[in-house]
C-alpha cells in the first residue's frame, strides 16, 4: 500500500507548461489603467523585467526552466503525492484520492515555485530592489525568500488585518531580509489617500497591490512582483501539475476529477492546467476550482474587464471580477480574498473547459479537521478549500457506489496560522454569505473598456 509516491531531483520539470497555444480562442487584451487603450510591453518595463513580460503573452507551448531555477527548486522539489489511505478509510469512499503536498518549500506553500524565477528573471535584468504585497503573508514570504537566495532587496506591503492577525509571517519576511510595513501606509500616494479618507482601514489586498506599483513605478532600480493572477505566474506553477502527472503514471492512475483552491488562480492553475492540456486532446477528466462563499469571484462575479487594484494603478483585464473596490469580509483564508481572478483561469471557466463551486468557511475547517487527524498533515486555511472540494467529489463517488480518481492540490500547511483553528475551535468563525448588495454595488464601478 504505496503512499508517498516519490520522483527523484533530476526529474523536476525542465520546461514549464504554456496554456496560450491551448486556450479555447484568443485572450482578450490587457488595457492600461490611463489610457485605456491595450497595453504595450513598454507600459509595463517599468514594473517587470522584459523576460517577464515575453511570457506573459508568449505562444511557445514549453518554456525551458532556467539551471539556476531548477537548483533552487531542488531545495524542495519534486514535491511528494501521497496516497490519502486513511482519509479514504474515514470517508468510507470507494474513490481513491491523491494529493499533491506544495508544504514542503521553505515558506510553506506553492509560493516559492513562482518567486524564484521571479527573482531570478529580475536579478538578471539588472533590478536591485522588489517591492510587492501581500495579503496573509505567504506571498511576502516566498517574496523575501526568493530575493534572499538571489541577493535583491525587498520591501512588503502587508495588507493591515493580516499584520495584525498572522505577526509571525512578519517575522519570517524580516528573518529572511525584507522590509515589512503595514497597508495602507504612508509611504505611497495611494496609502496617504486611503488614509486620509478612512485612517482606520485594515486594507486589502487590492490597496496592497496599489502601493507596492507605486512604490515600483516611481523608482528606478525597483520593480514589482505578483504572485498570482498573472499567466507568468501560472506558468511558472505548472511545475505541480507536471509532476503529479508523472507521479500518477508511476502508480498506474489518472484522475476522473482535479482540484485546487482559488484565491488568484495560481495553485489551482499549477495543479490544472497541464490536465487542461490532456482534456483538449479528449482525455475525460474534469477540472474543479474552489472558492470561499465570503469572496465568489468565480461562481457569482462577472467575466468583465476591470482594474486589477483599488487605486485603478494596475492594468484592466478580462477576467471574473466582484469589482475592484470590493472589500471581502476579514475570513481567515487571507489567500483566497481577491476581488479578481487569473484572466486564464477566468476565460476557461467561461468555455466551460473548468468548472467552479464555491464552499463555507466552517465547512472547510470541518474537513482540514478530519484530513488532520486522518492524514496528520495540518493544512493552510486556504488549502481546505481544495480539501472541501475533494471531500464533496469522495462522498458523491460513495453515494454512487462508483470508483473515483480524485487528485487534489494541497497548496500548503497551517504551522503560522494557527490563530485561525483557535478562531474555529473557540466557537467565533462564522460563515458569511456572499455580500450580494456589496458586490451589486462594486459591479456598478467597472471600468468602460469595449475591446
Ligand atoms: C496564496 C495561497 C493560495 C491562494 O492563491 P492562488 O494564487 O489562488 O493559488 C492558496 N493556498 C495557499 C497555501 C496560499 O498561500
Amino acid at each position: 500500500m504505496q503512499t508517498k509516491i516519490l520522483l527523484p531531483e533530476d526529474r523536476i520539470p525542465k520546461q514549464w507548461y504554456n496554456i496560450i497555444p491551448d486556450m479555447p480562442g484568443p485572450l482578450a487584451p490587457v488595457i492600461h489603467p490611463g489610457t485605456l487603450q491595450p497595453v504595450t510591453p513598454d507600459d509595463l518595463l517599468p514594473i517587470f523585467p522584459m523576460a517577464l513580460i515575453e511570457q506573459e503573452v508568449s505562444t511557445q507551448r514549453w518554456i525551458e526552466i532556467p539551471e539556476p531555477v531548477r537548483e533552487i527548486y531542488r531545495l524542495w522539489r519534486p514535491a511528494p503525492l501521497y496516497r490519502a489511505h486513511r482519509l479514504e478509510k474515514a470517508l468510507g469512499t470507494p474513490a481513491r484520492i491523491y494529493y499533491k503536498y506544495e508544504g514542503g518549500s521553505p515558506a510553506g506553500s506553492h509560493k516559492p515555485n513562482t518567486a524564484i524565477p521571479q527573482a531570478y528573471y529580475n536579478k538578471a535584468a539588472g533590478t536591485r530592489r522588489i517591492a510587492t504585497e501581500t495579503g496573509a503573508g505567504q506571498w511576502g514570504t516566498s517574496m523575501a525568500l526568493a530575493c534572499q537566495m538571489f541577493g535583491l532587496e525587498c520591501t512588503v506591503y502587508m495588507v493591515k488585518v493580516s499584520f495584525g492577525q498572522k505577526p509571525y509571517r512578519k517575522s519570517m519576511m524580516e528573518l529572511w531580509g525584507a522590509e515589512v510595513l503595514p497597508s495602507p501606509s504612508n509611504r505611497t500616494n495611494a496609502g496617504r489617500a486611503i488614509l486620509a479618507r478612512d485612517p482606520q482601514n485594515q486594507g486589502s489586498l487590492g490597496i496592497a497591490i496599489s502601493e507596492a506599483v507605486e512604490d515600483a513605478a516611481t523608482r528606478d532600480d525597483t520593480r514589482y512582483a505578483l504572485g498570482s493572477v498573472l499567466n507568468h505566474v501560472c506558468l511558472h506553477q505548472t511545475v505541480i501539475g507536471l509532476e503529479a502527472k508523472e507521479q500518477m503514471a508511476l502508480v498506474g492512475d489518472y484522475p476522473d476529477v482535479v482540484i485546487g483552491c482559488h484565491g488568484g488562480g495560481s495553485n489551482f492553475a499549477g495543479i490544472g492546467f497541464p490536465f487542461v492540456a490532456d482534456k483538449a486532446n479528449g482525455k475525460q477528466v474534469r477540472i474543479v476550482a474552489v472558492e470561499p462563499t465570503s469572496c465568489p469571484t468565480l461562481t457569482k462575479g462577472v467575466y468583465a474587464f476591470d482594474y486589477g487594484d483599488t487605486a485603478k494603478m494596475a492594468p484592466i483585464a478580462k477576467m471574473y471580477t466582484l469589482g475592484h473596490d470590493f472589500m471581502p469580509p476579514g475570513i481567515h483564508a487571507g489567500g483566497l480574498r481577491y476581488h479578481g481572478a487569473s484572466p486564464l483561469v477566468s476565460q476557461l471557466v467561461h468555455a466551460g473547459v473548468v468548472e467552479a463551486k464555491a464552499v463555507a468557511q466552517t465547512a472547510c475547517f470541518e474537513a482540514a479537521i478530519l484530513f488532520a487527524r486522518t492524514e496528520a498533515i495540518i493544512p493552510a486555511p486556504e488549502s481546505s478549500h481544495a480539501i472541501r472540494g475533494a471531500i464533496e467529489e469522495a462522498l458523491q463517488a460513495k453515494e454512487e457506489g462508483k470508483e473515483r480518481t480524485i487528485l487534489f492540490n494541497l497548496s500548503g500547511h497551517g504551522h503560522v496560522d494557527m490563530a485561525a483553528y483557535d478562531a474555529y475551535f473557540s466557537g467565533q468563525l462564522e460563515d458569511f454569505e456572499y455580500p450580494a448588495e456589496a458586490i451589486k454595488e462594486s459591479l456598478a464601478h467597472l471600468p468602460k473598456v469595449t475591446f
